[in-house]
């Protein structure tokens, strides 16, 4: 899906009262409609259904930073992948590292979440997996995904329905990258690995770099073989920077610079 690259998403994770999303959004929406590749963000759940219908119309994707596994049920203070799709969002990111690690979420748990979401009927699902330090300086970087990937991604998942963001845990919101050649390495190794494991057409699957993926970094992370767009954190919540990300990759607005 050449048309749909590049795909440049923002975690605003636990950010954003009311004024301040309805503020992005209409600084995203300014830009104008998107020519070339997809936005999305995926704003705190408190706001998910105003930011949808802010968007709406924009081209803009919206989703959720996670669902539970179950379709409804006494779980208190948790939200369905139904109740994400509800609120008119279309996607949902999974396995986020500040959850897997931060919250203990397994790969088990992952995939659970995701049939679920799938099962709700969300466009979009963004499973992340990601290397910590340690493994890193281990050597463990490929094992680590390839034992991600089998476990926390549905095998019979359309692809079309299926980002996955490589988010080395060491990168994210700390300023460091990978080399270029060292995320070179991982998406190629990733798009044989999703290829091997997917029932569908596996290499179809758009793969993002995330971890501290800025306007300044972009042109040379998104210009790697294999980084199909970006999963961006903290420069997400800066409308200028992160179109800025999004341009760099060979995204377009129709009203560009404004
Ligand atoms: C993230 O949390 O997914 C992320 C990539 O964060 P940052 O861009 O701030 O490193």
């Amino acid at each position: 899906m050449p048309g749909r690259r590049p795909l440049v998403f923002g975690n605003w994770k636990m950010n954003g009262l009311g004024q301040d999303t309805r503020a992005l959004s209409d600084r995203l929406k300014a830009f104008g409609p998107i020519t070339r590749g997809t936005l999305g963000v995926f704003p705190p759940f408190t706001q998910l259904q105003a930011v949808a219908e802010k968007l709406r119309g924009s081209g803009i994707v919206v989703g959720a930073q996670d669902c539970h596994e179950a379709a409804n049920g006494a779980y208190t203070g948790s939200v369905s992948a139904a109740m994400v799709a509800d609120t008119g969002a279309t996607a949902v990111i999974l396995g986020h590292s500040e959850r897997r690690h931060g919250l203990g979420e397994s790969d088990a748990l992952v995939n659970a979440k995701a049939k679920s979401a799938l099962d709700a009927g969300l466009a979009l699902l963004v499973i992340c997996i990601g290397e910590t330090e340690s493994e890193y300086l281990d050597k463990q970087t490929l094992a680590v995904l390839d034992r991600q990937v089998e476990g926390s991604i549905p095998a019979d998942i359309d692809p079309d329905r299926l980002v996955v963001a490589y988010e080395p845990v060491w990168a994210i919101g700390t300023g460091r990258t990978p080399s270029r050649e060292e995320i070179a390495s991982v998406h190629a190794h990733l798009r044989g690995r999703l290829a091997a494991h997917l029932k569908g057409d596996g290499r179809s699957v758009a793969i993002q770099y995330g971890g501290s993926v800025k306007g300044a970094n972009a042109p040379v992370i998104l210009g790697i073989a294999d980084v199909d767009g970006a999963l961006v954190g903290g420069a997400s919540l800066d409308p200028v920077d992160f179109a800025k990300i999004f341009t760099a990759g060979g995204g377009s607005f129709a009203a560009p610079g404004s």
